[in-house]
């Protein structure tokens, strides 16, 4: 069986690349895009819409006061093709995890670039903060 009909099908088309992943047992064809490193092979969903594209992901590990290291912000690529009912409506987007609870929230490309943004303008004002120390110039 091939699955052809998702909102990234053009996209995913363009790439040449599938995978073959279980729904409910029966094989299916399903476009996979090039950044996505899940193993669909090794999953046998209930449902098309459970199927998840997700690239690599990427955290800032920041020490704790205990020494701990705990893992914030917390991005990655995904795309849910077969799933319309939620904001991306298919679509790929970042997913945030700013606090490294698991509580994730999707970006689509503006709203990414408008908080990588402000990423940038709270770490010069973090600079600036330790520039009072007098050490950095
Ligand atoms: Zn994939």
């Amino acid at each position: 069986m091939t699955v052809s009909d998702a909102p990234s099908r053009t996209t995913c088309a363009a790439l040449g690349r599938t995978a073959t992943v279980l729904i409910q047992g029966v094989p299916v064809q399903v476009p996979c895009p090039s950044w996505c490193t899940v193993d669909h092979a090794a999953e046998n969903l209930a449902f098309l819409e459970d199927l998840h594209h997700a690239g690599n992901s990427l955290s800032l590990p920041v020490t704790q006061y205990s020494g701990a290291v705990e893992h914030i912000l917390v991005t990655q690529v995904c795309q849910w093709p077969y799933e319309g009912q939620h904001g991306n409506k298919g679509q790929p987007y970042l997913s945030i995890d700013a606090d490294g609870s698991g509580e994730c929230n999707g970006y689509a490309a503006a709203g990414a670039l408008a908080l990588i943004d402000q990423l940038v303008t709270h770490a010069e004002a973090i600079r600036q903060q330790l520039r009072t120390l007098g050490s950095i110039q």
